[in-house]
């Protein structure tokens, strides 16, 4: 049987920060990772460039989890998103701040980063095991007896960070479920998040890679179309309906069936009296320019037209009261049917894991076991667009690293 101080299972930036910190405090570190090198999430995260936290305040994290961030709090204040930053900037890596807040590595590659944390897990002699996937881990006299290639291994700590379920083709195919639950812990039914949505009966396939920047954003639900959710961010028309930030971020509260209403016209005017003033300066013009006059690019503005059975050419002049408030109506919030949210393939993240309940937010470690730790995606933590599911991951992972060091 093979030993180690602490075990962490997992290479992603959880499993990596937990690695780092538990042996920077001193601690024998055996890190085993399932596919062929750790990080392959990070790698593809940011569309390759990984936009690994955010900037402003680490207090405004808070709001970026839903009911999780609470249990956050003390993970993010030990390791806040300028701890980050300056961890990666220490060790030779340019930072570049995007409009918005978002931090990217300045290079825009990925592997700079990962690059780094690999030299560092080095550089601290903790030991990684690739193409070691764990099948299972028990207690035997106080020690955890864990299952993999090259075991079984043993340590009186252990550090649980398999990520969620979503792309699994990254190695995050939810394992760690399952070896939480043979700890007893209670998992919190999982789904996909921030997905992209599909669309009933789409009828703007022609308008597929059109970005809307900003947009207003209304979540509606049941009969009488009652308020469930409100957004505002960035929205990506596709081939099978829509995307983008602002998308992702509300996909958290959408339900198939809810009627999702994008305001297309830019600004912030009523739409009705911009249409108004629009049409009464340019009679002589076609509708269509009428309607891109108010920021919509033309492939929208002829779908959103012959989607309202108006045909994009009519003199502006010649457009009556009721059809102008239609066009105004589908300006200010246009009513798309959500059919159905992207499945685990597409979300970027997954909803539910390892119950908060039962972990406490100080340590990072489990309530029932002692000496068990959990970080990163696998617990029930999902949040925004924009930086916050890395550092997150990142967080959790440091705190549970340098607490399981301390055993
Ligand atoms: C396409 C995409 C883009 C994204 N972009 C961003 C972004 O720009 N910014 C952002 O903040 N978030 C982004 N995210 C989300 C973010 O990448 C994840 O939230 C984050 O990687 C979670 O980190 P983690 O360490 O908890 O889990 P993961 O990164 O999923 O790592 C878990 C690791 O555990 C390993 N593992 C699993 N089971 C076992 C086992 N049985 N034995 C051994 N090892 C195992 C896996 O192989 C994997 O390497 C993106 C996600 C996706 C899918």
């Amino acid at each position: 049987m093979r030993e180690a101080e602490l075990i962490v299972v997992g290479g992603g930036p959880a499993g990596l920060f937990g690695a780092l910190r538990a042996a920077e405090a001193g601690a024998r570190v055996l890190l085993l990772e399932k596919m062929r090198r750790p990080g392959t999430k990070l790698l593809a995260s940011g569309s390759g460039r990984c936009n690994f936290s955010h900037a402003g305040p680490v207090e405004d994290f808070l709001g970026h989890y839903g009911k999780a961030g609470r249990f956050l709090k003390p993970a993010l204040l030990g390791f806040t998103n300028a701890d980050l930053a300056a961890f990666l900037q220490s060790r030779g890596l340019a930072v570049l701040e995007e409009e918005g807040g978002k931090l990217f590595p300045a290079s825009g590659r990925a592997g700079d980063i990962l690059e780094l944390l690999l030299r560092e897990l080095g550089r601290l002699g903790v030991e990684l095991r690739t193409d070691c996937a764990v099948r299972g881990a028990a207690l035997s006299g106080g020690r955890f007896v864990v299952e993999a290639a090259g075991g079984p291994w043993e340590a009186p700590a252990l550090l649980l960070a398999t990520g969620g379920l979503s792309y699994p083709g990254t190695g995050s195919s939810g394992d760690g479920y399952a070896l939480a639950a043979a700890f007893g812990h209670a998992i919190a039914q999982t789904a996909p998040c921030l997905a992209p949505v599909a669309v009933e009966g789409w009828a703007f396939a022609a308008c597929a890679g059109i970005a809307l920047r900003g947009a207003p954003l209304e979540l509606r639900r049941g009969e009488g179309g009652k308020l469930a959710a409100r957004g505002r961010g960035d929205v990506l028309f596709t081939h099978r309906g829509l995307s983008g930030p602002g998308i992702l971020d509300l996909s958290r509260s959408i339900l198939p069936g809810d009627e999702l209403r994008v305001r297309l016209a830019s600004g912030e005017g009523d739409p009705d009296e911009l249409l108004l003033a629009e049409l009464g300066a340019h009679g002589k013009r076609g509708l269509k320019s009428c309607v891109q006059a108010l920021g919509l690019p033309e492939r929208l503005a002829q779908a959103l037209l012959a989607g309202l059975g108006i045909e994009p050419s009519t003199p502006a002049a010649l457009l009556g009261r009721e059809a102008r408030k239609r066009v105004s109506a589908a300006l200010a919030g246009f009513p798309f049917r959500v059919a159905s949210l992207g499945g685990y393939g597409e979300a970027m993240a997954t909803r539910g894991g390892v119950a908060l309940e039962e972990v406490d937010p100080k340590s990072m470690g489990s309530r029932l076991v002692s000496g068990l730790y959990f970080a990163g995606e696998l617990l029930d933590i999902d949040g925004d667009t924009g930086g916050y599911n890395i550092q997150a991951a990142c967080s959790t992972g440091a705190l549970a690293g340098s607490h399981a060091a301390a055993r």
